[in-house]
């Protein structure tokens, strides 16, 4: 191997250990910490952040990138070396395009943002939290600015989640996406109460779901001797290389949260352990983009989590286990109560139907609040109207409304988008995987995943980080992201499950 790039890849394997130990106590403070922690914890993690920055950023780092971009560009882009190059450079030019003043203004006003949010929700009033908020929206768009674009401003802060996506592209989609579905959660909200749900809130034990939790979770093809599942107050998963994935659940008094939540990170940690071992603390030993991740956790969560094959095998066993509380119910009725829809008011509550249009709802606004377009004084009333446009409600509060997600606080624009196109290209790469593996709706029914699992092993997992998702996108299903076989499965389903 070249000289130089074995030196360039042990610097970066220097800033990916130093980031991968400040995750592993994140994942600490979230699971196990004593909350008498939390402000030594800071500084820590601190110190770990402004190492792992200077030794990314570090001149040798640049001069290192300079030296081996013509090289690598005679080299096949599809190759390890070449990938590791294109992506360390992508990095490093995000590293040190925004100034170390501007990075820590904003890591400061992040701070007191979120502090300001917390109060401002206590009290239910904006007006606390407004002047922070407009401090972070300022110094996002000088971050957009030293970051820089090409179409848009909004581009910048897209790129650092999806990576070579354009705002015009996010903006199509979600068009097309908004016109199939608005009316279809119109007409599914006026035959709300024909399903019911109710038998799945209280009376499940939490340790017969912890247990119910693991068993899916190795059946799916999650690997217990290269991961663990703890509990945490919000469940998320963090991968230390594919030999030490961890997820995290909790329980509610509603079956499907832990559930379902369960499945959730199991697509992620799905996704981590297909990563090859061999690409862990180089450039491209993460996910291709926030995107393609969440496609691989709601296809375990939904696509398979929430389908009548997928109970046909599993629900006598959920029912043995709860017979008391599920004895009496049948499949059907278990499966139209685990997708029922009811437009709601908070997003993380959200079903599988309505949940999009709480995003598109965000994305219009964080859009127009860096380009300008809006005012963050009104920012809560042009909330309502735009839940009222879409969801048909709007809420009494602002805690249940402009407040509800952290994000903004913490000065996090450009995410949102992700999640709905995660939920686009899971179903875009199921019907692939079905399509070239037609075995898989059987192999599902009885409670067999290897197939489904094989493909996304081979077409997503294996490339870890080289492509970005939209080129990984096209490499397995010959196009880009496309809204209408989400669409399609949305209405089939939901069409049938509320006799429309
Ligand atoms: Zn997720």
């Amino acid at each position: 191997m070249n000289e130089k790039l074995q030196r360039m890849l042990e610097l970066y394997r220097e800033v990916s250990h130093l980031a991968m130990a400040a995750g592993l106590l994140d994942w600490d403070q979230q699971c196990y910490m004593p909350p008498g922690g939390a402000a030594l914890r800071a500084e820590q993690l601190a110190t770990l952040a402004k190492l792992a920055h200077e030794r990314l950023t570090s001149p040798e780092m640049g001069q290192l990138l300079d030296e081996l971009e013509p090289w690598a560009a005679s080299l096949d882009p599809d190759s390890f070396e070449a990938s590791v190059v294109r992506v360390a450079r992508r990095e490093y030019d995000r590293a040190t395009r925004i100034p170390a003043e501007l990075e820590a203004e904003f890591s400061r006003a992040a701070s007191a943002g979120f502090a300001a949010w917390a109060e401002a929700r206590q009290a239910g009033d904006f007006r606390i939290f407004a002047p922070k908020l407009e401090r972070l929206v300022q110094l996002t768009i000088e971050r957009a600015e030293a970051l820089g674009y090409e179409e848009r401003r909004y581009d910048a802060l897209l790129n650092l989640f999806e990576p070579g996506s354009r705002t015009s592209q996010v903006q199509a989609l979600f068009q097309q996406l908004k016109e199939g579905l608005v009316p279809l959660v119109h007409a599914v909200a006026e035959r709300v109460d024909r399903v019911k749900n109710d038998f799945l809130f209280g009376g499940y034990d939490e340790r017969k779901q912890w247990d119910f939790g693991v068993r899916l979770l190795k059946a799916i093809g999650f690997d217990f001797q290269r991961g663990r599942q703890d509990r945490s107050e919000h469940p998320f998963t963090v991968g230390f290389g594919s030999g030490d994935v961890r997820l995290t659940t909790r329980f509610q008094p509603y079956l499907g949260s832990a559930l379902f939540g369960t499945l959730h990170e199991g697509g992620h940690g799905l996704y981590e352990q297909g990563i090859p071992p061999e690409f862990a603390g180089t450039p491209v030993g993460s996910a291709a983009s926030f995107g393609v991740h969440e496609s691989q956790s709601r296809l375990w969560e939904n696509l398979v989590g929430r389908s009548r094959a997928f109970w046909r095998h599993f629900y006598p066993e959920l029912q043995a286990l709860f017979p008391e509380r599920l004895g009496e119910v049948d499949l059907d009725t278990f499966y139209a109560a685990i997708n029922r829809v009811e437009p709601s008011l908070i997003r993380v509550e959200a079903d599988e139907l309505t949940y999009n249009l709480h995003i598109f709802l965000r994305f219009d606004l964080e859009l127009k609040l860096i380009e300008g377009d809006l005012k963050v004084a009104d920012l809560p009333e042009a909330w309502r109207a735009g839940m009222r446009e879409l969801l048909g409600r709007a809420p009494e509060n602002d805690r249940d409304g402009v407040m509800q997600d952290v994000h903004w606080s913490q000065g996090a624009f450009g995410y949102f988008p992700s999640y709905t196109l995660g939920n686009v290209l899971s179903v875009q790469l199921f019907e692939k995987a079905k399509e070239e593996r037609p075995d898989i709706p059987q192999e599902i029914e009885r409670g067999e995943f290897a197939g489904l699992l094989g493909w996304m092993r081979e077409r997503i997992h294996r490339h870890g980080g080289k492509f970005t998702g939209t080129e990984l996108i096209v490499r397995a299903t010959g196009r880009e992201a496309d809204a209408a076989p989400y669409l399609r499965y949305l209405r089939e389903k939901y069409e049938e499950i509320y006799g429309l």
